[in-house]
């Protein structure tokens, strides 16, 4: 069954009449769902009208289960889902606005050698409105609605592969962007991704300018392969490839995100070899991430990220360090999920 929240606000209206009752009753719905709301909590619909919807959908998909403030400001949201299911998100506080990373899958099938997400595979997929409910609640807890919007900023890193959820996801993108809903523009999200090819080069075309982020980690495909499975089937030439084409399809600059893991890809020559083979006629930027350990993984994080970035800008290629939030609220992909279901049997 559907829920409630899984449609934009055009089929809506066409649930509403097909029911049939007045087409001012989907404005109203649809401002309360994106309010964070569940049917119970709107005020101004009938209880019989509630009924009518509930005995054919799914109600608002999911609540916030657990909430932890970090030292540094980070929150770090636990959301239920109407099956028991839970995801995390991490709320990020900086001048401009608030950003919000999140989830798109419980669980991961990538399995990359450094996450958390991975370790119990892939669980399921999360439905459009699953996903919507992640950011309509943080926008509500900080206290916001459908016409105050708090949330500025979107990325979705949190647990699992995106572009593995397409539809979903994509669905996703157009109605938070939607001018009934939050009205996030495109420009403020960010869509990670570990690389599936024929999914870029579908993004690009959807008309959505968004920034893509490459989850790259390797200066060449030998190491991305031996740290990420996904890279043997998508290999590291033709995904840097089809990033110079999302550049050109899209005109939006490409991230590069680079975990540095100590011993494996932090190595001088291996900025040498990176800044070799990114280069070329589009335009992008390198994010390097000092690694997040995960103790199951058994990695460690190398200290060479600013002698790292140096090598990189020296030969010409726009670098940062990220600064690490939240660490010590478990901010790794997936770490709070993991600690959940150990510490309460979940
Ligand atoms: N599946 C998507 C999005 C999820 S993770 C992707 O692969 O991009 C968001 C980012 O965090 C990715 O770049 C991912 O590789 C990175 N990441 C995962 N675990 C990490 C860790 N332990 N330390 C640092 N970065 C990590």
């Amino acid at each position: 069954m559907q829920t409630i929240l899984d449609f934009n606000f055009e089929k809506l209206k066409e649930i509403i009449l097909s029911l049939n009752e007045p087409s001012y009753r989907s404005k109203q719905l649809f401002e309360g769902l994106h309010s964070g709301k569940k049917l119970e909590e709107i005020s101004n619909i009938s209880k019989a009208f509630k009924e009518k919807l509930l005995s054919k959908y799914l109600d608002f998909p999911a609540e916030i289960y657990k909430k932890l403030e970090s030292k540094d400001g980070t929150k770090k949201y636990v959301f239920k889902y109407l099956d028991g299911n839970i995801v995390e998100g991490v709320l990020m506080k900086y001048k401009y606005g608030y950003t919000l990373c999140v989830s798109t899958q419980v669980g991961c099938r990538m399995n990359c050698s450094f996450c958390a997400s991975g370790l119990n595979g892939l669980i399921r997929n999360l439905s459009c409105g699953e996903i919507l409910a992640e950011v309509l609640l943080v926008n509500r807890d900080l206290g916001g609605s459908v016409k105050d919007r708090k949330i500025t900023n979107l990325v979705l890193m949190g647990s699992g592969e995106p572009l593995d959820n397409y539809a979903e996801v994509v669905n996703f993108l157009k109605i938070i962007s939607s001018p009934e809903s939050l009205n996030i523009s495109p420009r403020n999200i960010s869509l990670s991704t570990c690389g599936l090819i024929d999914k870029i080069d579908r993004l690009s075309k959807e008309n959505l300018p968004i920034t893509l982020t490459i989850s790259l980690h390797a200066p060449n495909g030998q190491i991305r392969e031996k740290i990420m499975p996904v890279a043997k089937a998508y290999k590291y030439d033709e995904l840097i490839k089809c990033a110079k084409r999302y550049f050109k399809n899209t005109g939006r600059r490409v991230v590069y995100e680079y975990a540095l893991i100590a011993g494996v890809n932090d190595s001088l020559k291996n900025a040498e070899e990176l800044a070799r083979n990114l280069k070329g006629d589009y335009s992008f930027h390198v994010n390097i991430i000092p690694l997040n350990e995960v103790k199951e993984r058994g990695l460690k994080s190398s200290k060479n990220a600013y002698t790292f970035m140096n090598a990189l800008e020296k030969l010409g290629v726009s670098a940062t360090v990220r600064r690490t939030m939240g660490e010590d609220i478990e901010g790794a992909c997936g770490q709070l999920r993991n600690k959940i279901l150990k510490d309460e049997n979940l």
